[in-house]
């Protein structure tokens, strides 16, 4: 079968385990608590999440069993499938081989249920009534809202402004699913009208949606926090995405040269390459990682590696990452899931011991590749995907000039579906680049906090 396009597994071949990639890293910095300063400790996080996720937050165990009733849940659209973008080779001319690995089919368009499942199986089990979170683009919202009617959880989401306005549709599928939705910043929170008194006409940001979301969490003992990407043990879920993609490699006969992944909390990168770079760092195996980021909000290659906080206000715990600063508020770009002033730990952590690579990339040049992969692959990418695409579609046209048929592999973290009028947007010219402001940045590196460390 070599000009197989499409390498499913079965049900039985859902992962059994999550991979702990901090297993397998150097020790990791750990995360300190926002007022002492000192590492934060299981007792800290119980407000907003259950002992489950806090154990695995704190884990650096390298196998952590899947529970049953999650890879139930799982399988109504695991194991994902992965492709051979033949119809993308041929229109790049490229002896490279290019495979990619779909998110999209879950019933919300991407790869976030993988870990809203999880969190919302441990909450439940904990005797919790109620989740609630901050989303940008919809899609984490979303698929908080599906997990939540999948185990009887009610859910609210707060949802940066910007994309609450350009993006109606993913309120829509939340409301369906049973959730409450509120564009933020909003009245409802101390730090919703600290923000609003500095600056009503705030277009929101991921940082301040999560001040909003964490305070109400600790305020309500029924109500948990339920992260979307960054923390440890939400790249831990992910993983499911590269155990498979190691069988799939398998079945093809391959292995990766290149895995790419786009960044914007930096799950779906992490859930992808984590567990290749375990097989590098165990069997030394080489694989080249690399993190395609939005040049709009370049987190990895001009931000600062330091202790800062996850969200705007200060009320969630210091991770060490690389960190734009947690005041910094990103323009409105149509990626509105890549606008996060910061990044996984654990990602941050591999750029910086060298086993990822990163690289800023302008919107209009990744709706282009987005519009070539729709017309050569017939998947509409998601505009967050599209990055990981633009990256993967530079390094074939590398090989064509080398000569080098290099193995690409890159995660497709979802659908652009809910995004159509972005792409009408760029096929009618009227997308531009914007550069991130150095004297904004500048500004909020100014403002770490002041046990941050550059
Ligand atoms: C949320 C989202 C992202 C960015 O989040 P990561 O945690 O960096 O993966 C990327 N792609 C899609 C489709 C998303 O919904």
């Amino acid at each position: 079968m070599s000009e197989r396009i499409k390498y499913l597994l079965d049900e039985t071949q859902i992962p059994k385990c999550w991979y702990n990639p901090a297993a397998d890293l150097p020790a990791m910095p750990p995360a300190l608590h926002p007022g002492t300063g000192r590492p934060v400790t299981p007792d800290d996080l119980a407000p907003i999440m259950p002992p489950a996720l806090i154990a695995q937050e704190l884990s650096t165990e390298r196998a952590i069993e899947i529970p049953e009733p999650v890879r139930q849940a799982y399988a109504r659209w695991r194991p994902s499938p992965m492709f051979r973008a033949r119809g993308l080779e041929r229109a790049l001319r490229t002896p490279a081989r290019i495979y990619y690995k779909y998110e999209g089919a879950s019933p919300t368009g991407s790869h976030k249920p993988n870990t809203a499942i999880a969190q919302a199986f441990y909450n439940k089990e904990a005797g919790i009534a109620r989740l609630v979170t901050e989303t940008g683009a919809g899609q984490w919202g979303s698929s908080l809202a599906f997990a939540g009617a999948m185990f009887g959880l009610d859910v609210k989401v707060y949802m940066v402004k910007v994309t609450y306005h350009q993006k109606p549709y993913p309120k829509s599928l939340m409301e369906t699913y049973g959730a409450v939705c509120v564009p933020s910043p909003s009245r409802e929170t101390a730090a919703g009208r600290a923000i609003l008194a500095e600056d009503p006409e705030c277009s929101g940001s991921l940082g301040i949606a999560t001040s909003e979301a964490v305070e109400v969490a600790i305020g309500d003992p029924r109500t948990n926090y339920a992260g979307g990407s960054v923390l440890n043990h939400v790249v831990m879920h992910q993983t499911v995405i590269g155990q498979e993609a190691l069988l799939q490699m398998d079945m093809a006969g391959d292995w990766p040269d290149i895995v790419i992944g786009c960044a914007g909390g930096g799950s779906n990168l992490g859930g992808l390459s984590f567990p290749f770079i375990g097989e590098s760092l165990r069997k030394g195996r080489k694989v080249r990682v690399v993190a395609a980021e939005p040049a709009s909000c370049p987190t990895l290659t001009q931000g600062r590696r330091a202790y800062d906080y996850g969200d705007t206000a200060g009320l969630t715990p210091c991770l060490m990452m690389h960190t734009l600063g947690h005041s910094f508020v990103p323009p409105p770009l149509h990626a509105g899931g890549l606008r996060y002033h910061g990044i996984a730990p654990l990602v941050s952590h591999a750029l910086a011991h060298g086993l990822m690579e990163a690289v800023a990339v302008p919107q209009t040049s990744c709706f282009a590749a987005g519009v070539q992969f729709a017309r050569s692959e017939g998947i509409v990418p998601a505009p967050e995907s599209t990055h990981a695409i633009q990256v993967a579609i530079a390094e074939a046209l590398r090989c064509r000039e080398e000569g080098r048929a290099e193995t690409i592999l890159f995660c497709l973290s979802g659908h652009g579906l809910f995004d159509l009028p972005a792409y009408t947007r760029h096929l009618t010219g009227q997308l531009h680049d914007e550069a991130c402001d150095q004297e904004r940045l500048d500004r909020s590196l100014a403002r770490l906090p002041a046990f941050a460390k550059a």
